[in-house]
């Protein structure tokens, strides 16, 4: 299987959702209403997306619990052939945005993360996430927990939740404090705003990748720009077919953003909530765009490249990726 590098997945967002519902059941939660009668999870719509997410979260209340979502999110993973990857982790879901909670949840995902690298050939990197519609204020400390825990394992800062809420300047001081510690920032912009908001990503909060951002398209100033900065977009098509912002791939933009020369990786944000895998993003842009090994090996490597980790991790993944390719 073609080897894969993977930028943006939320760690609960790629919760099996039998594996929450076997949870919910061991601490008799009652979230039934989430999931569909064949399991799967039940929502329309990117409102109540956000709900059926948070509420899968509430069965999620002990590092334990993320240690075994994590050994489950990775195992997943590296059955796509994902060698490599960045998952977003929220200070708010892991203990409230305690920092001493913070501390051991992290500490729990680490250590499965290393084992899972073991066992299953995956190397995880982890971005903390600050939630947007949570507002400024629970960000500041979201972003004194990811600060405190820079470091190898924890390399990125990141914002995500709903991009209708707020501005992303209110945001700037725990992107600041975040990128002090060394923590390098991602933001989600341009999927429910437009290219506006990709612009104060990249000038009000430094973002050097966004997540999403193919509205991007409908400025194409910002197209250059992006070209020519190399700034890089972790698009998710499949994420956006499902919430129902494109009806298909092949009227998605990132076929178009990649041949004006935006650098654009591939990644699933969600996949059990869109009912999707990394495989299958490749197929569906096969089918839609006509691209071929050369050109998912090319988006590989501009994921190596864009990622958050030290230069030894790069050079190691960027082995395995080229071992691939003789
Ligand atoms: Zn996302």
């Amino acid at each position: 299987m073609t080897p894969k590098l993977e930028l943006h997945l939320h760690l609960e967002g790629a919760a099996p959702p039998r594996f929450i519902a076997a949870l919910a059941k061991e601490k008799h939660i009652d979230i039934g209403g989430i999931f569909t009668p064949e399991g799967a999870y039940r929502f329309e719509g990117f409102a109540e997306f956000v709900k059926v997410y948070e509420a899968a979260c509430t069965t999620l209340t002990r590092p334990e619990d993320y240690q075994r979502l994590t050994r489950a999110v990775l195992e997943a993973q590296a059955e796509q052939g994902v060698i490599y990857t960045e998952i977003f982790l929220s200070p708010d879901f892991c203990g409230g945005r305690d920092r001493g909670a913070w501390r051991e949840y992290l500490q729990a995902m680490r250590e499965t993360a290393d084992v899972l690298q073991h066992e299953a050939g995956i190397t995880m990197k982890a971005i903390a996430t600050c939630i947007r519609h949570f507002g400024p204020d629970k960000a500041r400390q979201t972003a004194l927990c990811a600060a405190e825990t820079a470091g190898d394992f924890l390399v990125g800062f990141g914002i995500a939740g709903a991009e209708t809420m707020g501005k992303l300047k209110d945001f700037s001081w725990s992107f600041d404090a975040a990128k002090e510690a060394g923590l390098k920032p991602t933001v989600h912009a341009g999927e429910w705003k437009g290219p506006s908001e990709v612009r104060e990503a990249i000038h009000d909060l430094g973002a050097l990748r966004i997540g999403h951002g193919f509205r991007a398209i409908e400025d194409l100033a910002l197209v250059d720009e992006l070209a020519e900065t190399g700034i890089v977009l972790e698009c998710c098509p499949g994420s956006n077919v499902a919430l129902g912002i494109y009806p298909s791939f092949r009227k998605h933009p990132i076929g178009e953003l990649y041949h004006r020369g935006v650098k654009v990786t591939v990644s699933t944000d969600d996949p059990p909530f869109f009912h999707t895998t990394l495989t299958r993003e490749y197929e569906m842009l096969h089918e839609a765009f006509d691209w071929d090994d050369g050109v998912f090996a090319a988006l590989n490597r501009t994921a190596l490249d864009a990622a958050f980790c030290d230069k030894d991790t790069k050079d190691r993944i960027g082995k395995l990726l080229e071992a691939e390719h003789v």
